[in-house]
């Protein structure tokens, strides 16, 4: 929680936290995290779409996730299936939070340049070179014990070389779950040569309502028909996304003018 409290007031840069002019200096752990309980209480939705986008929160995003559906109810959508997932989804966007074909796209990127993978990349070169060359002394070999140490040896490389690409597709996989930033361009847009490929020069995979509409069929919930996508369904996404916007804007403006009010005094 500790690093939750760090993290929210850095983010919502809360000069007065360590403002020393006048009131108290510094805002004690237990002051701000009564703060944040005041602010969960009256502002729920909000507070928990704080502690989903910026803290990763699980027990948050899952009441999120309960609470979603009430806002179909006063909806009369033909596929409140489908509203339903694309407030999921909405939920994962707002959380910068890329669909499954971008993290695809953002593991490869990460398995191919990063400094991680560059590093490892250079020692699996390595041991397959030395891999080659005692292959050729197992060649040029005429006694059987000598030729069965250089495969004991050859065999331990090989381990090697496969624990190493285990190692890094992991790392890959796992960086491209925590952040949408281009690791090719680390999120600048730009490369040496002009605009990054990889991102197009955008710096980010954060989804488009295009890759959200492909997702839709990913994840098995079928093609959305142009009628059905354009009437109900991207009108619902944006209409998630303003509500998530919003209600996260009245929980920061609480939660400023809380921590800003116990500083002063
Ligand atoms: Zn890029």
């Amino acid at each position: 929680m500790s690093k939750a409290i760090e993290l929210l007031t850095r983010m919502h840069a809360v000069r007065s936290v360590t403002i020393g002019s006048r009131g108290r200096s510094n805002l004690t752990g237990d002051v701000i995290l009564a703060v944040f309980a005041q602010v969960q209480h009256k502002q729920p939705l909000g507070m928990d779409l704080l502690m989903a986008k910026y803290v990763h929160d699980a027990p948050a995003v899952d009441r999120i996730i309960d609470v979603m559906p009430n806002w179909l109810n006063d909806e009369s959508f033909r596929r409140k299936d489908l509203a339903l997932a694309l407030s999921c989804i909405a939920l994962d966007v707002f959380c910068d939070k890329p669909v499954a074909s971008q993290k695809r796209q953002l593991a490869a990127l990460w398995r191919n340049h990063s400094d991680q993978a560059k590093r490892s990349n250079r020692l699996i070169k390595g041991w397959q070179i030395k891999i080659k060359q005692l292959q050729r002394d197992v060649d040029i070999c005429g006694m059987q014990a000598a030729e069965e140490r250089l495969l004991s040896v050859i065999n331990e490389l090989e381990v090697l070389v496969i624990n190493e690409r285990r190692r890094i597709d992991e790392y890959a996989r796992s960086q491209s779950l925590k952040s949408v930033t281009c690791p090719r361009c680390s999120g600048t847009g730009l490369m040496q040569s002009g605009k990054c490929s990889s991102c197009d020069g955008r710096g980010l995979f954060s989804p488009s309502a295009d890759n959200i509409r492909q997702h839709l069929r990913h994840i098995g919930l079928g093609r959305v028909s142009d009628k059905l996508w354009d009437s109900e369904l991207r009108p619902w996404l944006d209409n998630c996304l303003s509500r998530m916007h919003i209600e996260s804007n009245e929980a920061v403006k609480l939660l400023s003018d809380k921590l800003y009010k116990e500083s002063a005094s």
